[in-house]
């Protein structure tokens, strides 16, 4: 058997559980074994049934004397199995799971684990993890460290546990090639692969889960490198682009950025200077600007824009939503009409045909399935990354085929510490924007703890009844990157509740299940002030720009990482009025609390993704998710030596053997990793 078979031909596994699995992107062997625990069950204490008392999680072994099973009023049973080793007797209980009597039958040797409680006056399990272990099998469930998995509807942590367990026993027939070079593993003290994945999967000790994942984080985060290499590797060796040549307009692009209506920072002017170095190039422009929500992405993408219409090439410019696009459309008119560039917006509901018509095409996914080639486009924007996959990419760069390939400026306010993102977009060149324009002053920023919620909206009420805005965000109820119908009620609910809160204010809603013409409507009447408060889901609209708004209340905030609160928080203190951003949580507890007072202080969206990374305890994945690098499953973000080696390592690999010809197991490994890698929808 090989990694790559599928998980189908596995015992017990078949079809059914095969279309479960795939819910949790596990299609092929390699996949279950890479399907990491996120926390291990401490059952290594183990005792002799004598020995037992209250309080304690333990592990025991023994024999069932005796099962029986009472029936209450109300239909709800309780199983109660007395359970021997040679030191004495313990009741076992479980709570309304009649079927156990068919398992628990007097005779059979069974391991039982976890906290042994005073019930009914007696020392005795309650619920407790148990198995069945005839002809003298060894505890899987119910001894050790026992890990705990992301499960899904049919498939429990026990369930992966034994078909992990049985392809481990399987010595013979498992092929798990080593693909490390070895002097890495020299180097580096890493384990070889099979015994890693054993340890990881079923340690005997913390400090082998310890040992385990440092060898997949350093070969994750090689594997990404690389991946990460040889993709600028082929972006490199694509046809020419068209030389937008800023030597060749300078005057105009001069007098263009003279003329803004300010000054650009240094930042911008730095990231300018980057962009327009590129795009005199032959080579296509592959650049990620990376930068504060509010740090003033856009007008930096306009320079560039101007520079291909005067150049007589085209420019797409894609937003993740019909909002933005809507917004990037006002803001890129006021822009550049002057100038004479002539701007279509194309989106779902708005579409514009005559590509000849047009120098600058604003838009959404609907610009994918738009009829004909964007002939000679010299230059593609795509705002939010994150939200963009690479297939999406791909379909786009074949739309404007015809022609050559275009410059690529890619914008994106996730703030990723510099050492991160040269390895998660380590194909792409960095021009990071580190300030925010001048006069902005701070959002002040307040965690909150529930019972003064109601005062706050009091609070927001007044500011609002003189004329000011306030942005609400809605609990975040699921991990995804679309509204979900949990979603939308909760977003529904809370306009409910703010409706009474504020009865004489006019407040409008906001979700992903809105069609987009009730989304801008919504928008629109908030932009003119004749909504006061916005109630929106989280997912809905990270860029927005709305001057009047001063007020952002984030519900439940402790749910969010760091980094992603800053960014709703960068939605205000926009216009010269004092800001505040409200974060409400509705857990109580200190730590919590320490984690979101942090915001009270910090204003960098860096210094805050640093932290969540630091944060981010065991199985957390504060901030990783939530900035959309959920390809990295184990690494060690914090660990920034085996960060820069791994980096190194694949450089050098590459730089002596571009093809990867000597190496069969790594580029098989490789190939295997890349189609494992979930992409950002
Ligand atoms: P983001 O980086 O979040 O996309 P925007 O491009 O939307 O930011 O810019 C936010 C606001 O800041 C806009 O209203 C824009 O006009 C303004 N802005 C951009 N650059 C400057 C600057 N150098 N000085 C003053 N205001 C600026
Ligand atoms: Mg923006």
């Amino acid at each position: 058997m090989n990694l790559s078979d599928s998980v189908e031909k596995l015992p017990y596994v078949g079809q059914i559980y095969a279309r479960r699995l795939k819910r949790l992107k596990i299609s092929t062997v390699r996949d279950l074994l890479y399907h990491f625990p996120f926390r291990y069950q401490d059952f290594s204490k183990r005792q002799k049934i004598r020995e037992l008392q209250a309080g304690i999680e333990v592990s025991v072994r023994g024999r069932i004397i005796q099962t029986t099973i009472i029936r209450y009023r109300g239909g709800k049973f309780l199983t109660k199995s007395a359970v021997a080793d040679d030191t004495g007797a313990i009741e076992a209980v479980w709570f309304n799971q009649p079927y156990l009597t068919r398992t628990l039958k007097e005779g059979v040797e069974v391991g039982l684990a976890g906290k042994v409680e005073n019930f009914g006056g007696r020392v005795s399990f309650v619920n407790p993890e148990f198995e069945v272990l005839s002809n003298g099998k060894t505890q899987t469930h119910t001894a050790g460290f026992v890990p705990v998995y992301p499960e899904t509807a049919g498939i429990s942590s026990k369930w992966i546990r034994n078909r992990i367990k049985d392809l481990f026993s399987r010595t013979d027939t498992l092929v798990i090639p080593e693909f490390l070079p070895e002097e890495y593993q020299q180097r580096e003290y890493l384990l070889p692969r099979r015994e890693a994945l054993r340890m990881f999967h079923f340690p005997q000790s913390l400090r082998e889960v310890e040992e385990s994942r440092r060898r997949f984080s350093f070969e994750e985060l090689f594997l990404f490198n690389l991946r990460s290499l040889r993709q600028r590797q082929a972006w490199e060796i694509q046809r020419a682009a068209i030389k937008l040549s800023y030597p060749n307009f300078r005057e105009k692009v001069d007098r263009f950025i003279l003329n803004l209506p300010f000054t650009l920072t240094s930042a911008q002017r730095k990231a300018v200077r980057e962009i327009l170095t590129d795009l005199a190039k032959e080579k296509p422009m592959n650049r990620l600007l990376e930068g504060d929500v509010g740090s003033g992405k856009t007008v930096v993408a306009a320079v560039a824009a101007y520079l291909a219409f005067l150049s007589g090439t085209k420019t797409i410019f894609m937003a993740p939503t019909e909002i933005l696009a809507d917004q990037h459309f006002q803001t890129l008119k006021g822009l550049l009409s002057p100038e004479g560039v002539k701007i279509a917006l194309h989106t779902g509901s708005k579409k514009q045909d005559g590509e000849d018509k047009f120098d600058l095409w604003i838009g959404t996914h609907a610009l994918f399935y738009r009829k004909g080639n964007f002939r000679d486009v010299g230059l593609v924007v795509i705002d939010e990354q994150h939200r963009f996959g690479v297939e999406q990419r791909a379909k786009l760069l074949e739309k404007s085929k015809g022609g050559v390939f275009p410059h690529l400026l890619t914008l994106t306010a996730t703030p990723i510490p510099r050492t991160l993102a040269l390895t998660v977009y380590g194909d792409l060149d960095l021009s990071i924007l580190n300030e925010l324009p001048p006069g902005r002053k701070k959002v002040k920023t307040f965690a909150v703890p529930s019972y003064k919620r109601e005062a706050g909206y009091q609070w927001i009420r007044n500011r609002v009844k003189s004329g000011e805005q306030a942005f609400v965000v809605c609990p975040l109820i699921e991990e995804s990157n679309v509204d979900t119908l949990k979603q939308v009620k909760a977003a529904t609910a809370e306009y409910q509740y703010l409706k009474e809160m504020m009865p004489d204010i006019n407040i409008g809603l906001l979700h992903g299940r809105m069609t987009s013409k009730e989304k801008v409507t919504t928008m629109e009447a908030f932009k003119k002030g004749e909504t006061g408060v916005l109630v929106s889901t989280p997912v809905v609209e990270v860029g927005i720009d709305i001057p009047n708004a001063t007020i952002m209340v984030v519900e439940a905030a402790e749910r969010f990482g760091l980094a992603s609160l800053h960014q709703l928080r960068g939605r205000v203190g926009r216009g010269e009025k004092d800001s505040y951003c409200f974060l409400f949580t509705e857990e109580n507890n200190p730590s919590t609390f320490r984690r979101l007072k942090e915001l009270e202080k910090i204003s960098s969206g860096f210094e805050l993704a640093e932290l969540d990374l630091k944060l981010r305890g065991p199985g957390e994945m504060y901030g990783v998710r939530q900035h959309g690098l959920t390809e990295l499953k184990v690494a060690d973000l914090t660990d920034t030596q085996i960060l820069k080696i791994s980096r190194d390592d694949a450089k050098n690999l590459l730089t002596n053997d571009p093809t990867l010809s000597t190496y069969p197991a790594l580029t098989e490994e490789l190939r295997q990793f890349s189609t494992s890698l979930v992409e950002p929808n």
